[in-house]
């Protein structure tokens, strides 16, 4: 496929470095974490958010996420994605259609998934087991976006699998869909004080910092609304969209706040202690 054969072949070779290489998709990405993180800087929606201390425990998580996770899911998802592709497996693949319309259903479809994947980690105990680190942050920036359990970055990877192979998703259909949800996913949990005026027309598309900060609340109905992650309109159309005042939300969950509580080793072995509350999200 076109797209797919332009990453793998186009690279951009710098001058100074003369072995070392960048793909466009990289380059792309590098730009717009920068961006996320050069806005929170020179404008912050809380000021007085303790970025560094903050930033470097939710690293943690991400640094053990991709030793332990990423080499595995990588060569997974390659696998699973080359044994759609070779044995025309799924709905896109059953449908004559250009590639165009492909991409856009692939990712539409899935991006209505991950809704629904989210919601699911709310309602279902077992999930909110693992999902409840990502709501314990009782601050929000772009690295909030990456505190997740391995625990639950495995069971959506095996969910996300099935859903490949049952919509027929090949990675040159989705590549541009995990562009945008990346980006997106880091940018609504930013640290930007952006204009209600800029978020509300934002939200009317996508997932805004301020939309996203509602799901962060420690208030139960609030954390369980606003599950979108790319397009904002899952949340109107199943119900579960809510509007708040930013400025007075409290970050995090109504248990689990000392500092005993949010220690990375209580939070990795959190899943599997007791489950505080799980009504809570039941509702
Ligand atoms: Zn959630
Ligand atoms: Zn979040």
């Amino acid at each position: 496929m076109a797209s797919s054969l332009l990453i793998s072949t186009f690279h951009v070779r710098l001058s100074f470095m003369p072995d070392f290489h960048l793909e466009p998709n990289q380059i792309l990405a590098i730009t717009l974490f920068a961006g996320i993180v050069l806005f929170e800087t020179v404008l912050p929606f809380r000021g007085s958010h303790h970025r560094l201390r903050h930033v470097g425990k939710n690293g943690i998580f991400t640094a053990f996420n991709s030793v332990i996770l990423a080499g595995f899911g990588a060569t997974l998802n390659l696998w699973v994605f080359l044994w759609i592709h070779e044995n025309e497996i799924g709905l896109l693949n059953q449908i004559e259609r250009p590639f165009w319309v492909a991409t856009i259903l692939a990712s539409v479809l899935f991006d209505a998934w991950i809704y629904w994947w989210h919601r699911l980690n709310h309602v279902v105990p077992f999930f909110w087991r693992f999902h409840q680190v990502h709501h314990s942050d009782m601050e929000m920036d772009f690295s909030t976006a990456l505190r997740f359990h391995p625990g639950e970055m495995l069971l959506s990877s095996l969910a996300n699998i099935a859903v490949f192979a049952f919509l027929g998703i090949t990675i040159e259909l989705i590549v541009i869909y995990k562009i945008v949800f990346n980006f997106n996913v880091l940018w609504h949990h930013s640290n930007v004080a952006l204009p209600e005026k800029w978020d509300q027309m934002l939200r009317g598309v996508l997932v805004s910092p301020n939309m996203h900060r509602v799901h962060h609340s420690m208030k139960v109905r609030e954390t369980n609304s606003n599950y979108s992650s790319v397009l904002s309109v899952w949340d109107r159309l199943f119900g579960s969209y809510r509007k708040s005042d930013p400025d007075k939300i409290v970050f995090g969950l109504d248990y689990d706040r000392s500092s005993e509580d949010q220690k990375f080793g209580r939070l990795m072995a959190r899943p599997f202690t007791s489950n505080k509350r799980p009504e809570r999200n039941a509702k």
